[in-house]
C-alpha cells in the first residue's frame, strides 16, 4: 500500500508540474466575482477511500463550488424522493447542449433531462423535502459539508455577485414552472440553487467529496454514511452522462471516469472503490470546464490506468 500511495503522490505531482501552467481558456466572466479570481491558480488533490490524501499546488485556496454543487443536491434528492422520482420528473439523459440552454427545454416539452444542467438542478432543489426555503437551503449546505467531511460555508460575496446577475436562471425557473417541471416556488428554487453554487471549497475538500462517492457514500474522513450506497451508482451514471456538459462524451472516451465541473474552475472525478480526484484552475473551455483541471485529472487517470472502461 505504501508504494501504491507514493505512486499516487508521484502522479499528482507530475500532473501539476506538466499542466499547472498550461495555456488556454478564460475565467467565467458572466459572474463578476469569478472574472476577478487569479487565473494562474492551479491545484490537484487525490483522496483514497481509506482517507489518505495528497495534493499539489494551491490546494488550500477556497474557490466557488458552482455546478459541482449539483451533485450534492442530486444526492440529497435521491435520499428524499428516490432515484425513480428523479428519473421520471427530471430525467437522466445528456442534453448535448450548454448547461444553461433554453433550447434544451424547448426541445423536450419543458423536461430538464438532467439534474446536472441548470434547469434540472433547480428542479432538483424543488423536489427536496422542506417546510420552508431556509430549511431547504440548510439541508443543501449540510449535504455539501457531509460529503466533504468538513464544514462548507457560503460566500456572501459570491452569492451577492450571482444573485445580482442570475436573470437567465430565473427565466429558466419560470419556464420550468410553466411546463409543470418545478415542484416548489420557482424563485425559491432559483435562490437556493444560486446559494448552493456560491459556497467555497478547497481542492482538498473537493477530493474528499469525490472520495465519499468513491467509498460508496461513506465519508473516509468522518466515517459517516452520507448517502445510501445504492444511490451512488445513479449519481455516478449521471456524472458520466452530463458532468462535463457537451464534453461529457469526449471525457468518457478519453479519460473514462465520472466527473463534474463548475465554472469556478473546480472539477472532481470518482474512481469507484479506489479514490476521489479533484483539481482547480479558473480558466475554462467553451463548455465551462477548467482547462488545466481536465488536463491534470486526465494525466493522473492515464498514469495510474484508472479508466472504468479499461479493465485489462
Ligand atoms: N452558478 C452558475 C450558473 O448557474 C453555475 C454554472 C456552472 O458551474 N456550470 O450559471
Amino acid at each position: 500500500m505504501k508504494s501504491e500511495q507514493s505512486s499516487l503522490f508521484d502522479a499528482v505531482l507530475a500532473a501539476h508540474a506538466r499542466y499547472g501552467t498550461a495555456e488556454g481558456g478564460a475565467n467565467a466572466s458572466y459572474i463578476p466575482f469569478l472574472a476577478g479570481v487569479p487565473s494562474n491558480l492551479a491545484a490537484i488533490a487525490a483522496m483514497t477511500v481509506d482517507g489518505a490524501i495528497c495534493a499539489a499546488g494551491d490546494a488550500d485556496y477556497a474557490f466557488a463550488l458552482e455546478s459541482i454543487s449539483k451533485v450534492c443536491t442530486l444526492a440529497l434528492a435521491m435520499e428524499d424522493v428516490g432515484p425513480d422520482a428523479v428519473r421520471e420528473k427530471i430525467g437522466v439523459d445528456p442534453t448535448g447542449l450548454p448547461f444553461n440552454s433554453v433550447m434544451a427545454l424547448e426541445l423536450h416539452n419543458g423536461k430538464p433531462l438532467s439534474p446536472l444542467v441548470n434547469a434540472g438542478a433547480m428542479a432538483t432543489v424543488s423536489l427536496l423535502r422542506a417546510s420552508n426555503n431556509e430549511e431547504r437551503w440548510q439541508r443543501v449546505l449540510d449535504m455539501q459539508s457531509a460529503l466533504a467531511g468538513s464544514p462548507v460555508t457560503l460566500s456572501d460575496e459570491v452569492n451577492k455577485s450571482e444573485q445580482a446577475t442570475n436573470f437567465h436562471n430565473r427565466a429558466i425557473a419560470w419556464l420550468l414552472s410553466s411546463a409543470d417541471s418545478m415542484f416548489c416556488d420557482p424563485m425559491d428554487a432559483c435562490d437556493v440553487y444560486t446559494r448552493q453554487c456560491s459556497t467555497l471549497v478547497t481542492t482538498r475538500q473537493l477530493a474528499s467529496m469525490a472520495a465519499t462517492l468513491a467509498a460508496q457514500g461513506r465519508s473516509p474522513v468522518t466515517g459517516r454514511q452520507v448517502l445510501k450506497c445504492e444511490h451512488v451508482p445513479c449519481v455516478l451514471a449521471e456524472m458520466t452522462m452530463e458532468g462535463l456538459y457537451e464534453r461529457s462524451g469526449d471525457w468518457a472516451y478519453t479519460v473514462g471516469v465520472p466527473a463534474k465541473s463548475g465554472v469556478g474552475g473546480g472539477i472532481m472525478a470518482v474512481v469507484p472503490g479506489v479514490m476521489g480526484l479533484a483539481a482547480f484552475s479558473p480558466p475554462l473551455d467553451d463548455a465551462g470546464n477548467s482547462v488545466r483541471g481536465q488536463l491534470m485529472v486526465a494525466d493522473v487517470a492515464k498514469a495510474l490506468g484508472l479508466s472504468l472502461f479499461d479493465r485489462r
